[in-house]
């Protein structure tokens, strides 16, 4: 197993399908139908909650609880403001980046389907070049092909309308995977997969396994708040996406050295329970799994804290998956390392024992 290629003509192809849906925050059933259609022959139970959050179960009788978690939402932005000349004003629904935005088209979610649009900007031409505007919140704007707001109206665009880039995935130079959300869409895939080799596999666990994909991370590990209360696991471990800090303009003495092909990512941090970061890490030297460490002050930032400040504290580790150009629409990351990380989740689950309480103090 250690050595074998994790990732499947059949497995490829669900993430793209899960990948090119859009699952915006507030907005991510259809991509956790998607996602429980292709657990459901690995897995004996499924939860859903009333925001959306969908559980898969293995063993769901099981007293004692292990949740392997990724986040289902993806950054998007909401309609705002329609200005009477029909062109539209946004506000973020997650860390969307106002920098990006010029020139790119977008889909409106409507009731009655998507709407096309384009963040335009002025011409190079028109602009006061001495005094260059970058583009900011209060100066992007929408043009769906509306000659005013009635038009817009018509169209079914209104305030609240949430927008997502449509950019699909592709494969960048063979073993790059490039796309828009693989922030988080890349944990419900790996986490899924860890499923089907245990399935695959014929594993026993002497627990019960929740593979959890929560809704509403980026707006502030919202999903993973409401679902921990409904487990109530012993142990989570969480994989979220985090920055490779090898390309221009990133300060690696500010956040770190991690790069895309260099493996998993291991977590430093309070929220992070160091008996069961040991366990994740010891696992990788003993399956020869390559893996690089990171240090967060305060907060991962990531579900861990979520799960980890939870029922009295659940032990709660972090494996991230270095990505390239967070909240892009062009993210990147290393096929390699989700192969990685995949194995890594896997071979962790293998190692721990019905009753673990990883205290400190046994
Ligand atoms: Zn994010």
């Amino acid at each position: 197993m250690a050595t074998s290629k994790i990732i499947t003509a059949k497995s490829l192809k669900f993430f793209e399908k899960y990948l090119n849906n859009a699952s915006p925050t507030g907005y991510e059933w259809e991509g956790q139908k998607i996602w429980m259609e292709y657990l459901k022959p690995y897995v004996d139970d499924f939860i859903t909650d009333t925001y959306g959050t969908a559980v898969a179960v293995i063993n769901p009788k099981a007293k004692y609880k292990v949740v392997i978690e990724g986040h289902s939402d993806e950054i998007s932005w909401y309609v705002n403001y329609i200005t009477d000349n029909g062109l539209l004003y946004v506000i973020r629904n997650g860390g969307s980046d106002h920098q990006i935005a010029p020139s790119k088209w977008v889909n409106i979610h409507t009731k009655n389907g998507i709407v096309k649009g384009v963040f335009g900007w002025p011409a190079i031409h028109t602009r006061n070049r001495a005094k260059e505007e970058p583009p900011k919140l209060d100066n992007i704007f929408i043009d769906i092909g509306a000659k005013d707001k009635e038009e817009v109206e018509k169209m079914g665009v209104h305030v609240g309308c949430v927008i997502t880039y449509p950019d699909e995935f592709q494969v960048l130079n063979e073993n790059k995977y490039v796309c828009r959300a693989l922030d988080n869409r890349a944990g419900g895939f790996m986490i899924a997969e860890v499923a089907r080799l245990l399935h695959e596999n014929k594993k026993e666990l002497p627990f019960g396994l929740y593979i959890t994909n929560s809704v509403q991370e980026e707006i502030g590990l919202r999903g993973a708040e409401m679902i921990t209360q409904t487990i109530k696991p012993d142990v989570a471990i969480v994989t979220d996406v985090c920055h490779d800090t090898t390309t221009p303009m990133i300060d690696k003495k500010k956040e770190g050295e991690t790069s895309i092909g260099a493996g998993p990512v291991i977590s430093y941090a309070p929220a992070v329970q160091n008996k069961l970061r040991e366990r994740i890490i010891e696992t990788a030297e003993a399956n020869k799994i390559p893996f690089q460490r990171l240090a967060s002050s305060r907060y991962t930032g990531t579900d861990t804290d979520a799960f980890a400040y939870s029922n009295g504290g659940v032990a709660s580790a972090l494996i991230s998956l270095p990505l390239r150009y967070m909240h892009t629409t062009v993210e990147t990351v290393h096929k390699d390392d989700v192969e990685n990380v995949i194995r890594l989740i896997y071979e962790t689950l293998l190692t721990i024992k019905e009753g673990e309480t990883f205290s400190y103090f046994d």
